[in-house]
């Protein structure tokens, strides 16, 4: 058996042997140690106790006293009273203070049994303040897990469906605030039309039936405002009827705007093939027709002038040349192979030179293509490149024009090199100014006017190479003019 640690605060030594005596006769070990002062009691309380039994009146100092300093230092400890006279009034107030029991000094007999029972008490009520704080921590700890996530709404909700508990998370994510949501039904978190549907209803069914519910859904902050939003929303396991749920949210706007991103780039790039394999097979198909009708004519004398037909398989074969060029340059930019060779040339004989080339497409068109220049304009640039950029946007004045006569300009102007392609024809809407420069971009109907809506994306890239800038100035149905800038 373990010694019972005994503190007796009593001013009498005969009186306390006599308590430990009793003590021992009812079979405990008492290990007594005997206090009769405020100070000696100070000082005995800082080791601990199993019980204290205190006399009810000592010398400057009595029982309610003493046990308020015991409390103080040991909430648990049973406090016993032992005392010859006291009155009956005295004796309640003691009780009422938290004494445990009062045993007479005349009936010393009892005092054991007073103390087995108080020993076993207090162990039940340390046992239960213990149980209570682990209770408190879990609790504590949940809390400050909750608590502390922010990018997920976490909440409770009542059988029918109401709002119990709320985390920060959730005001942030929703917008409505504890005060406001408590007591609410979570079908204010669903859109319209899924209330209409009786949703809300239906998904604590399902998660009663099945323990829980996931989905991804649109959902409605407290403004108003929709957001995209992963939600669980799980029954919670009780024996009792009051059966609630848990909700956990978590914003996927950004996740859903990405897949929507990634789903219009698919969309882009499947509808950029189907015009470039469209625009690749027209002058295909021409130039079978046309090589069939050569074939043809050598067994028929009266068939049209064979230097005719040669001239536009020639232009169909440089058609096919040019759209596969773009795509190839589009290949080289995207894939970071687009290096430059740089060297003395002068833009004016540049433009000169792709004008001259374009001639025949423009006479037949019927253009009148006009060059202004003052004089050489010399940079340190990519020539070929420099072909590139003017004979694409020769070829949109052509193509888009009209035939309206079309001006080109070259000058310079605080070391930089200004190109001009002035056309009067169909225009750019405004809403389409910004996109026509990006890859795959058109703003007209590919039946109406060919081609892979790469030209301009090109002509950028090899501006923005060479530290330039293009822009443009458009109204609709009043003409283009883009204007290209080189630092020289
Ligand atoms: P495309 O091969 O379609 O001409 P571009 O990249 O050269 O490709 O041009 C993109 C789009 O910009 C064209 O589809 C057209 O809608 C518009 N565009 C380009 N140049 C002109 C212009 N001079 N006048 C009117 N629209 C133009």
């Amino acid at each position: 058996m373990k010694p019972l640690r005994v503190l007796i605060i009593e001013d009498s030594p005969d009186d306390a042997d006599l308590l430990v005596l009793e003590l021992a006769r009812a079979g405990f070990e008492p290990a007594a140690r005997r206090v009769a002062s405020r100070a000696e009691l100070e000082r005995a309380l800082a080791e601990p106790w199993d019980i204290v039994i205190s006399d009810y009146d000592l010398p400057g100092f009595d029982a309610p006293a003493a046990l308020a300093m015991v409390r103080e230092k040991e909430p648990d400890v049973p406090f016993v009273i032992v005392s010859g006279v006291v009155s009956e009034a005295a004796a309640v107030a003691c009780m009422k203070a938290g004494a445990q029991d009062f045993v007479s000094k005349n009936n010393l007999a009892r005092l054991a049994s007073a103390v087995s029972r108080e020993l076993l008490d207090a162990r039940t009520r340390r046992e239960r303040r213990e149980a209570l704080e682990r209770l408190r921590q879990a609790e504590e700890r949940y809390r400050l897990i909750v608590e502390s996530v922010r990018d997920y709404a976490m909440f409770m909700l009542d059988p029918s469906g109401r709002v119990t508990s709320w985390n920060p998370g959730a005001e942030r994510l929703t917008g409505w605030s504890e005060a406001e949501v408590t007591g609410r039904s979570h079908a204010i978190f669903y859109p319209e039309d899924a209330r209409a549907r009786g949703e809300p209803e239906a998904h604590l069914e399902i998660a009663r039936r099945e323990g829980s519910h996931h989905e991804e859904r649109q959902r409605v902050r407290k403004d108003g405002s929709i957001f995209w939003a992963e939600s669980s929303l799980h029954a919670i396991e009780k024996a009792s009827a009051d059966q609630g749920f848990s909700v956990v949210l978590r914003d996927i706007t950004e996740r859903k705007r990405l897949v929507d991103d990634l789903r219009e780039a698919v969309r882009v790039r499947d509808e950029f093939l189907a015009i470039a394999s469209h625009e690749l097979r027209t002058p295909l198909t021409s130039l079978k027709l046309q090589v069939q009708s050569l074939l043809a004519k050598r067994e028929s004398p009266n068939g049209p002038k064979l230097d005719e037909k040669l001239r536009l398989v020639e232009r169909q074969v440089g058609r096919l040349n040019d759209l596969i060029g773009g795509m190839l340059d589009v290949l080289r930019i995207t894939s970071g192979k687009m290096t430059l060779s740089r060297e003395r040339v002068d833009l004016v004989d540049v433009v000169r030179d792709v004008v001259a080339r374009a001639q025949p497409t423009i006479e037949r068109a019927g253009y009148v293509v006009e060059v202004k220049a003052d004089g050489p304009v010399v940079g340190h640039w990519d020539r070929l490149r420099l072909e590139t950029v003017a004979a694409n946007l020769l070829s949109n004045a052509l193509k888009y024009g009209e035939r309206k006569p079309v001006e080109i300009g070259v000058s310079a102007e605080n070391g930089r090199a200004r190109l001009t392609v002035r056309d009067q024809g169909i225009g750019i809407p405004p809403e389409a100014q910004a996109r026509i420069f990006e890859r795959f971009e058109r703003a007209v109907p590919i039946r109406h006017f060919g081609g892979l809506g790469l030209g301009l994306w090109i002509t950028r890239q090899i501006v923005e190479a060479h530290g330039g800038a293009i822009r443009l100035e458009s109204r609709q149905g009043g003409g283009t003019t883009f204007t290209v800038e080189l630092p020289m």
